[in-house]
């Protein structure tokens, strides 16, 4: 396994290996990497003959309020972990290289952001979008994985992909979650242990709203108004939205027909965790 840092010489190396006639697979990242990213590499190495893992936190996608300054990193751990799992190339620049030279452009969508996330992180998808492209012009990938964790940035993605006729294939992987149910995120390591107990109320949540919707209920404003109520009753809570949704636009659902996206931000002391299920009339989401 290679690290690279420097975006024109990951472009030759891509180049060569993409004339070659061997397929690329990307797993964009901001490393502190846990078993999810690892499950997006194991996807990626099982599509391509060479999968590149991108390390990079990205400050286009942090609001001048958020924790890019204390976001964690540990590069070192981070290659042991790519390269158990076979990948061929950390890319792993500084901002300098990537948004140098007096950068000035950014890909805005003009309705997925409009919701969820986009509402309470102003900016963040223009950062995410922007920064994708770039790493999948660098690397020449001809796929992507992303994790389903980020519902929405899948759902960015992908329709970027569409409407700039973008050449790469996006594949999405499903939710890593603890033992316990919690979902797997970098951000977890900043939970003292009583706000740890109190982040499993987001994965309970979604289980309880299945659960409903499974005992027939169909009304998005009870299993709003039930999530709400249970997540804060744990300590230290604070919620950012709880939402039912149409899983393509994200445009809110009143009554769940067929399926249903159901999308949780929530803040458990000051850190912000994110959380989704498929609300399904059938079958039980597997926290
Ligand atoms: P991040 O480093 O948080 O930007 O995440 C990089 C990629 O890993 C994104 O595609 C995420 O959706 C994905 N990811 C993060 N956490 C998980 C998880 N628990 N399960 C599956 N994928 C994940």
């Amino acid at each position: 396994m290679e690290t690279i840092t420097d975006k024109r010489k990951m472009q030759q190396v891509c180049e060569a290996l993409r004339a070659s006639g061997k397929t690329i697979a990307l797993v964009p990242t901001m490393g502190f990497l846990h078993e999810g990213h690892l499950s997006l590499m194991r996807i990626a190495r099982q599509s391509a003959d060479i999968v590149v893992t991108s390390i990079f936190v990205n400050p286009t996608q942090f609001g001048p309020n958020e924790d890019l300054a204390a976001y964690p990193r540990d590069l070192e751990r981070d290659k042991g972990l790519c390269a158990s799992v076979g990948v061929d190339y950390v890319f792993a620049p500084g901002v300098e290289n990537l948004y140098g030279n007096r950068y000035q452009t950014y890909i805005d969508l003009h309705q997925l952001p409009n919701h969820l996330c986009g509402l309470s992180r102003p900016g963040h998808f223009r950062g995410v979008a922007t920064i994708v492209t770039k790493l999948m012009n660098i690397t020449k990938a001809h796929r992507a994985v992303f994790g389903q964790k980020d519902y929405q940035q899948v759902l960015v993605i992908r329709q970027m992909v569409s409407d700039l006729d973008m050449d790469i294939e996006i594949v999405t992987a499903p939710i890593i979650r603890e033992a316990d149910g919690l979902a797997m995120s970098s951000r977890n390591t900043y939970l003292k242990a009583p706000q740890r107990e109190s982040a499993l109320s987001l994965s309970r949540a979604l289980h309880k709203a299945q659960e409903m919707v499974s005992s027939g209920m169909r009304h998005s404003s009870q299993l709003i108004d039930a999530a709400r109520s249970f997540i804060l009753s744990f300590p230290e809570t604070a919620i950012d939205y709880v939402a039912v949704c149409d899983p393509l636009t994200l445009e809110d659902i009143a009554i769940i027909e067929g399926s249903a996206l159901m999308a949780l931000a929530v803040r458990v002391g000051s850190t912000r965790l994110i959380d989704n299920t498929i609300l399904t009339r059938t079958s039980a989401i597997n926290p």
